[in-house]
């Protein structure tokens, strides 16, 4: 009988090979594709909290102080806004990455790829290819259609392409965990783009809309990846079915398109739609927290119980 091959680092696993999913593993590669990050969890939640307390802390500065920014200052001012979650997320990622380390420079390159992919593909895509801003109006069954099978597909399918095809493939990619880790990046850098994007074509934003605006787009964004992110370090190291990121993917799109309707219906209020006074932006603050709460902790349960499962049926199996 020939030995079985570790799938990570194609050696001979030798007699404490394990199974996960149909694949073999090294011992030490299968605890770190099975390992859990309880420290990652935490990260999470806290950058959800400290996101909320920057809106927080900028509605405060606004209402003390009045500042009467104008032209150029006020462009600098909403472009600054527009990275602070980059730099927040940045910030806890790396106080986490001391105890954990990730390669930052992959992280980093996903985190830019997103936002690139943005910029340069989704943007010009939807409108002026899709020109989604022409009919997405047109009934409410034709929004909820466009919004998922348009907009949120062009933005989840670029997502992924920038794990999949960069960092995926490589020997930095070795935990299940790693998907949700590279997945949040790419939909962070991709967020950091589109609104970005938003701040210049508008010429600077009203700061105490805009920084709502940003945290809503930076918290939905970095949730849907995240989907998408548990789906593909899933199918990194177990057989799954050839549906898998088929539905992981058309998943992503959904909850995209869905939200991206009905942060819509929520936050138009009062009589008119371009007179600003008809727009009320926190209920899209509340429904982009409910979700990023929502989907992190369901990842993280669906990914410790797969853990677990593993864990169980090493102490189960051999030896
Ligand atoms: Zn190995």
């Amino acid at each position: 009988m020939s030995d079985p091959i570790c799938c990570v680092c194609q050696e001979p696993a030798g007699p404490s090979a394990k199974e996960l999913g149909g694949r073999w593993y090294c011992a030490a590669h299968y605890e770190r594709a099975t390992k859990d990050r309880r420290g990652l969890w935490q990260a999470g939640v806290a950058q959800i909290v400290g996101l909320l307390a920057l809106v927080g802390l900028v509605e405060l500065l606004v209402a003390l102080v009045h500042p009467q920014l104008e032209g150029v200052w006020l462009m600098v001012a909403s472009v600054v806004m527009a990275l602070v979650p980059a730099l927040v997320w940045l910030s806890f990622f790396y106080q986490q990455d001391r105890l954990e380390p990730e390669p930052k420079g992959y992280v980093l390159g996903v985190f830019l790829l997103g936002g690139l992919l943005a910029m340069a593909v989704a943007l010009p895509l939807t409108r002026d290819v899709f020109h989604t801003a022409s009919w997405l109006g047109m009934s409410p069954l034709v929004n909820i259609a466009g919004s998922i099978l348009v907009v949120g597909a062009i933005h989840e399918f670029l997502k992924y392409a920038a794990v999949r095809y960069f960092v995926y493939p490589m020997a930095e990619f070795d935990e299940r965990i790693d998907g949700i880790v590279y997945g949040t990046a790419a939909g962070l850098g991709f967020a950091t783009a589109l609104n970005i994007e938003y701040v210049l074509r508008s010429g600077g934003v009203d700061l105490q809309a805009g920084i709502i605006s940003v945290v809503v787009v930076a918290l939905a964004q970095a949730s849907f990846a995240g989907v998408t992110g548990y789906f593909l370090g899933r199918a990194k190291f177990e057989h799954r079915p050839i549906w898998w990121m088929p539905a992981g993917l058309a998943l992503a799109s959904a909850l995209n398109g869905l939200f991206t309707y009905l942060r819509g219906e929520v936050t138009r209020g009062g009589i008119s739609l371009t007179a600003g006074g008809g727009h009320n932006p926190w209920p899209g603050l509340i429904l982009a927290t409910v979700v990023a709460v929502a989907v992190f902790a369901t990842l993280s349960i669906l990914m410790r119980r797969a853990n677990q499962k593993a864990l169980a049926q090493t102490a189960g199996g051999a030896q």
